[in-house]
């Protein structure tokens, strides 16, 4: 699949929370859930996500949302331990679609001409 040079795909990640054989401590139920579009952070209606979960997933999504190796272990791992250790909650992420971004709407740098030229 050929995309013009000027844009780039990420993926749309959800992330939901799974119930383990160990209960849960924090404010998180099984089947909560939020949703990564690009920048977004996308949450149901009247659903929170508590903080330090939230903290610990953050550094994975950017990565989850770009295209990995096959052989790459970010491409096949997909649950997150909670950071309480007293809680049994695994958060699960899965990729569920793509979305293409064109680099002038994401970002005021410009792309280098070579870049920009070389599928034109
Ligand atoms: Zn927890």
């Amino acid at each position: 699949m050929s995309h013009p040079a000027d844009t780039f795909t990420l993926y749309d990640l959800r992330i939901e929370v799974i119930a383990t054989d160990r209960p849960m401590v924090c404010a998180h139920r099984a089947g909560d859930w939020f949703e990564l579009h690009g920048e977004m952070l996308r949450f149901p209606d009247g659903q929170g996500f508590p903080l330090y979960p939230l903290a610990a997933l953050l550094p994975i999504l950017p990565a989850k949302q770009r295209p990995t190796h096959p052989a790459d272990w970010m491409t096949t791992d997909a649950e997150i331990a909670c950071p309480d250790p007293h809680c049994g909650a695994r958060f699960r992420i899965t990729r569920t679609g793509t979305r293409t971004f064109r680099h002038d709407e994401v970002t005021l740098v410009p792309m280098p001409t070579s870049a920009r030229e070389a599928d034109a």
